[in-house]
């Protein structure tokens, strides 16, 4: 008896440790690309979590101010948040000061353990409507959901919930520059936020923008994420960080303005029209022939076809 629990647990930790080394292999392909001036970003995997990326699928930021570093997004993991902290430490020595999390999806915030981990006093900022939904579940929803998908690859990964609310017109002060918050609502959840930093002309838009994969609209509102995006148009920043994809200029948020407004205009008139949104797809498919090459369009489109058909019938009555 006791010879078989020994195999069993030499096995089960010699695979771990063969799964610890890949996923240090995969991650080890990533490096932090200065976006501007002080600011950073680790574009990760633009796919869904598996098991070959480690659920290395989200944009961890950082930008070094004059006292530390304040970390965006730290990723969906205990090991993706020490590769942030050891892609920061490749750039400078000081401090991490504070962390924004944009919204609620694992991706982008289980990795905060690996930042509090090493400084175990720092603000984590979030919208109050991401805190109370991590402390009625959501977080260990997200926990199992990427344990799932990636063959449990976050394995002793843990919760660890933002600790300071913000909200819309919000400016936080770190190190003399500013961090202001923007939320206008329910947008790709119920609680993003954007985070413009206007001495460095950088917006964080979170998931209300992702690059060449198609937007989940599931936790979400079109109009919602369409106001958003316009109101972060009409600034003058330069640099934009999408939630999942590469940086760029304003064209990143000019491109998902137009994908959500045909999605919705040609949904919305053929709605009109009394089609059914099964009726509909092949018609609204056509109207989105530049996006079909966006990751996860073939999958997602009749769902998100169907999701924006109830938010419209939702509002009809
Ligand atoms: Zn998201």
């Amino acid at each position: 008896m006791k010879t078989i629990l020994l195999t069993t647990l030499l096995l089960l930790s010699s695979t771990f440790s063969l799964q610890a080394a890949s996923i240090d292999k995969f991650l080890s392909g990533f490096s932090a690309e200065k976006i501007t001036e002080n600011v950073y970003v680790i574009h990760g995997q633009n796919s869904d979590p598996s098991a070959s990326n480690s659920g290395f699928i989200n944009n961890p930021a950082f930008v070094v101010v004059e006292t530390g570093v304040v970390v965006i997004d730290p990723g969906s993991s205990l090991d993706i948040g020490d590769m942030v902290l050891d892609r920061i430490r490749l750039i400078t020595q000081l401090p991490v000061i504070a962390i924004f999390n944009t919204h609620e999806h694992g991706d982008h915030w289980l990795g905060n353990q690996a930042i509090v981990n090493a400084y175990p006093d720092i603000p984590i900022y979030a919208h109050p409507n991401m805190i109370n939904n991590i402390s009625e579940g959501v977080g260990e929803t997200w926990f199992s959901r990427l344990q799932q998908l990636t063959e449990n690859a976050i394995t002793g990964t843990k919760i660890i919930a933002p600790t300071h609310p913000v909200d819309h017109g919000d400016e936080i002060s770190l190190g003399q520059r500013t961090f202001k918050v923007h939320h206008l609502g329910i947008s790709h959840t119920s609680n993003d936020i954007m985070i413009e930093l206007p001495e460095f002309k950088t917006v964080f838009l979170g998931d209300n923008a992702v690059i060449k994969r198609v937007p989940r609209l599931d936790d979400g509102d079109i109009l919602g994420t369409i106001a958003a995006l316009e109101l972060m148009l009409a600034t003058t920043n330069t640099y934009f960080v999408p939630g999942h994809g590469h940086s760029g200029d304003k064209a990143i948020v000019e491109l998902n303005l137009e994908y959500l407004r045909i999605l919705y205009d040609t949904v919305k008139t053929l709605y009109e029209d009394d089609l059914s949104d099964f009726e509909m797809k092949d018609l609204v498919i056509e109207k989105m022939d530049k996006f079909v090459d966006w990751y996860g369009f073939d999958l997602e489109i009749g769902r998100s076809i169907s999701l924006v058909y109830l938010q419209i019938e939702s509002a009809d009555f």
